[in-house]
């Protein structure tokens, strides 16, 4: 099969993810240590990235949400698969989100997270179809804008194809 033609190239992610580690660290340099939350599955690879090349502490926690299962249309709903096995109180969350879409998954969240208490909340996606934005929802650390297509590879897939693939393609879904 032949590969997703490339829109953003590993090097301009790897530059981006360098870009973006270095902003987060100095913004929260002097607040001691935060805890990552990567969501589910789709973010695995640039938190991996993104988490390594911080230089503040940090530690580690999923999330898991199902939306759009493994189509690519949206369904609306969202709802809560796995929460976070750790204690986030009174903690500084960020967000790891593979793409804002809708906004509607991070919106909703942000709203299972802050049931949890912790002392602060902020987010941070590689992708935002700015476009296709449904649901106001502040996004603190954004990688790279994008039209409104369907995106794959970083951790993106199509009906789990090119997760993978280690730059950000394009795909025609037929659905
Ligand atoms: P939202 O709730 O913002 O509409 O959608 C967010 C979720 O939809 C993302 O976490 C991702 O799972 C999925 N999604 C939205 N657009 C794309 C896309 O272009 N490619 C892939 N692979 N997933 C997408």
């Amino acid at each position: 099969m032949d590969k997703p033609p490339v829109l953003i190239s590993e090097q301009a992610i790897q530059k981006r993810v360098a870009e973006l580690a270095e902003q987060v660290s100095s913004d929260y340099a002097n607040k001691g240590d935060i805890v990552l939350i990567g969501v589910l599955k789709g973010s695995f690879i640039f938190l991996a990235d993104l988490s390594r090349k911080l230089t503040i502490p940090r530690t580690i926690e999923f999330i898991a949400v199902s939306s759009y299962g493994s189509s690519s249309t949206s369904s609306g709903a969202v709802r809560l698969v796995m929460d976070v096995r750790g204690n986030i109180e009174n903690r500084h969350v960020l967000i790891i989100e593979d793409i804002v879409d809708t906004g509607r998954t991070l919106n909703y969240l942000i709203g299972i997270l802050e049931s949890h208490r912790p002392a602060s909340i902020r987010t941070c996606t590689l992708l935002h179809k700015a476009e296709a934005a449904e649901v106001d929802v502040d996004i603190d650390y954004i990688g790279f804008g994008i039209g409104d297509e369907w995106v794959v590879g970083y951790g993106l897939d199509f009906a789990e194809r090119d997760r993978t693939l280690p730059y950000i393609g394009t795909i025609t879904p037929d659905d």
